[in-house]
C-alpha cells in the first residue's frame, strides 16, 4: 500500500501547521501552484459511453480529476504515473456487499454463531479487514446492504472516511427492514430478540414509516428491504413497502429490495422500489414493468470458478457439471431477458461466503459471471462503474474518469476486451480519493540522490540582504533553515530540483560548466528568485 499526499485532509492539516510556525515563508506570499499528479493512460475506459480511448492524460489535483484529454501538457517536473502500457478504468463499484458477514460453508449454524458469539467489536474488525480486500481488488466503492448488526456498517464507513482504516467508499443501508423472523428461519421463539438486533423488524405500516426515520437518524445512506425473506417464508405486504418508499422519497434516499421470485419482484416494483437485488426468477411481464419504471436489476450470480470452489469446499458429491449448468442456464436466461427488456443492470457480488480467498477477489467473480452469461466486457465494465454510480445518483463523481469526479481509478495489465477474466485479476494500480493503495510495478518511485550530490548543495544562500538560507544534507534529502522564517525539508524531484512536501515551494540548484553549485532558484507562488551561494 502506498499513500500519496494529494489528499485535502492532509493538506488542510499541513496548511494549519504552517500557519502556526511561520506566517510568511521566506518573504513570499504562498499562492496556489500546480501540485498536480499526471497519469498517462495507454487505454482509458470511457464508462459513460462504454468505449475505449487511447493515449489520454489524466490530471489529478488533490482528490479530484481536474482534466482528462490527449493534449494536456505535462510539466517536466510534475509527478507522473506512466500507465502507457496499461488500461485505466474508473474504480469498480460493488453494488451489493455484506462486509460485516462471512459464512463458513461447513459450519451448520453460521448465522446463529455470528449473531450470538461474534460480538460487535470482533465483527467490525473482521469487516474492516474484508473492506481492505475489496479496495485492493479494485473496488473503490461499495453499497453495503445489511447483515451488519445495529448500524456497524455506519461505524465502518466513518472509520474509512476519516482514514482510521483502509477500505472502499461505503454507502450503507443499516439493518435490513424486514418482516417477522428476518432471514433466520427456525430460531427458537425464546431467542427471537437476537433477530431484533440484526434486522429492523416491522409489523405494520406505522412501523414501516418509523423504520425509515430510524435508519436515516443513525446514518444510513439508502434503505434495504426484503420483499420476501428467503430462506424464511414470511414477506412484507405491498402497503408496508409503499409506506417505506414514500418515506424514503420524502428524504431523497433510494430503496432497494431483496426479491428472489417473480411475485416478490412484482410486488416490490409495484410498491415503487428503485432496485431489485437477486431477482433469480422474473417473468417477462415483470421485467417489462421494471424497464418502464426504471427499476434496476442487481443480479448476484455465481461464476463457474466460484461454483467449483464451492463444490470443493463443501465436498459436493453430485454431478457438479449438471448442477452448475442448471443454475447458469437459469441465470443466463434471466439476465438476457432483462437486458432485452431494457432493464439497467447494476453490478452486485453479494459475496458473504468464505471461499478461501481474499473476499474482494471472490467478489470480483461477479464480473466473470456476467461474462459467462453473455454480457460483453465493455457492457460489464459500464455496469460496474457508470451504471452503478448512476443508480446511486453519483455518476458525476463516481464510476467515471472525467473532470470533477473523485480520483478513484484502477489500472489493469492485459487485453481487457479479448482476455477479460485474466486482465481483470491483473490489477497493477488502485487509486482512491487521490491516494494510491496498490502499486505492483513501482509506478511511484522515490527518487534517490546520492549523498555526495546532497553534500555538494550544502552552504549558505542569500535570497535577499535580509534573508540567508542555510542548506544541509538531512538524511536522504535536504533541510533549509533560516533564522527568521523557520525550517523546511526539501525532497528530490531530480538530481538538482527539490520540493517541500505539501508547501508550494521548490528549489533548483544551478551549476556552472565545471559542475560547481553557484546558486539556487526558488520557485514560490509562481515567482522565481535566484539566491547566490555564499563563499
Ligand atoms: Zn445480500
Amino acid at each position: 500500500m502506498v499513500r500519496w499526499d494529494v489528499n485535502p485532509i492532509y493538506m488542510t492539516k499541513y496548511i494549519k501547521s504552517i500557519f502556526f510556525c511561520t506566517c510568511l515563508f521566506w518573504a513570499f506570499t504562498a499562492k496556489a501552484q500546480d501540485n498536480a499528479t499526471y497519469i498517462k493512460a495507454g487505454k482509458l475506459f470511457d464508462s459513460e459511453n462504454g468505449q475505449y480511448v487511447s493515449d489520454q492524460v489524466i490530471k489529478i489535483t488533490r482528490n479530484r480529476i481536474a482534466q482528462v484529454g490527449s493534449d494536456i501538457e505535462i510539466p517536466t517536473d510534475a509527478r507522473l504515473i506512466d500507465l502507457s502500457a496499461y488500461t485505466v478504468l474508473p474504480g469498480l463499484i460493488d453494488g451489493h456487499t455484506h462486509l460485516m458477514t462471512l459464512d463458513d460453508l461447513n459450519d451448520e449454524t453460521p448465522m446463529s454463531d455470528k449473531l450470538l458469539y461474534e460480538g460487535d467489536a470482533l465483527r467490525v474488525l473482521r469487516g474492516a479487514s474484508r473492506a481492505k480486500s475489496w479496495l485492493e481488488s479494485g473496488f473503490t466503492t461499495v453499497r453495503d446492504l445489511g447483515d451488519s448488526g445495529a448500524f456497524l456498517d455506519v461505524a465502518l464507513k466513518k472509520a474509512i472516511n476519516e482514514g482510521t482504516t483502509v477500505g472502499p467508499r461505503m454507502f450503507v443501508s443499516g439493518p435490513i427492514i424486514i418482516s417477522e423472523g428476518g432471514q433466520v428461519p427456525g430460531l427458537l421463539h425464546s431467542q427471537r430478540d437476537v433477530i431484533e438486533d440484526e434486522y429492523t423488524i416491522i409489523r405494520n405500516v406505522d412501523d414501516a414509516i418509523n423504520a425509515v426515520r430510524l435508519h436515516l437518524t443513525y446514518g444510513a445512506d439508502l434503505i434495504k428491504i426484503c420483499a420476501n425473506n428467503t430462506p424464511n417464508v414470511t414477506s412484507l405486504t405491498i402497503d408496508e413497502m409503499k409506506a417505506i418508499v414514500k418515506m424514503a422519497r420524502r428524504y431523497n434516499v433510494k430503496v432497494t429490495a431483496h426479491a428472489t421470485d417473480d411475485l416478490a419482484v412484482w410486488e416490490a416494483v409495484t410498491a415503487g422500489v428503485d432496485g431489485i437485488e437477486h431477482g433469480y426468477q422474473i417473468s417477462d411481464t415483470t421485467l417489462t414493468l421494471m424497464a418502464k419504471k426504471g427499476v434496476a436489476l442487481i443480479p448476484t450470480d455465481i461464476s463457474k470458478p466460484l461454483f467449483h470452489k464451492l463444490y470443493d469446499i463443501t465436498d459436493f458429491q453430485w454431478d457438479r457439471e449438471k448442477n452448475m449448468k442448471r443454475a447458469k442456464d437459469r441465470y443466463t436466461d434471466r439476465l438476457q431477458r432483462a437486458i432485452k427488456a431494457g432493464v439497467t443492470i447494476v453490478t452486485g457480488s453479494d459475496n458473504y461466503l468464505d471461499l478461501e480467498m481474499p473476499q474482494g477477489e471472490a467478489a470480483k467473480n461477479i464480473l466473470i459471471a456476467y461474462e459467462e452469461e453473455g454480457m460483453t466486457p465493455s457492457q460489464i465494465l459500464r455496469s460496474s462503474t457508470y451504471l452503478s454510480a448512476k443508480f446511486m445518483d453519483k455518476e458525476e463523481e463516481l464510476g467515471v474518469i472525467k473532470q470533477g469526479a473523485f480520483a478513484d481509478l484502477i489500472a489493469v495489465k492485459g487485453d481487457v476486451e479479448n482476455d477479460f477474466a485474466n486482465t481483470l485479476f491483473n490489477v497493477v494500480l488502485v487509486m482512491k480519493d487521490g491516494y494510491i493503495y496498490v502499486d505492483t510495478e513501482d509506478f511511484v518511485k522515490e527518487i534517490r540522490v546520492s549523498d555526495a550530490v546532497l553534500r555538494s548543495y550544502e552552504g549558505d544562500y542569500e535570497l535577499n540582504p535580509e534573508l540567508t538560507i542555510s542548506i544541509d544534507k538531512y538524511g536522504d534529502h535536504l533541510m533549509a533553515r533560516s533564522k527568521s522564517q523557520g525550517d523546511f525539508e526539501f525532497y528530490p524531484k531530480s538530481d538538482t530540483t527539490f520540493y517541500a512536501k505539501d508547501v508550494n515551494l521548490q528549489i533548483s540548484f544551478n551549476l556552472n560548466a565545471e559542475g560547481v553549485v553557484e546558486s539556487f532558484t526558488l520557485l514560490s507562488g509562481g515567482e522565481e528568485s535566484v539566491a547566490p551561494k555564499q563563499q
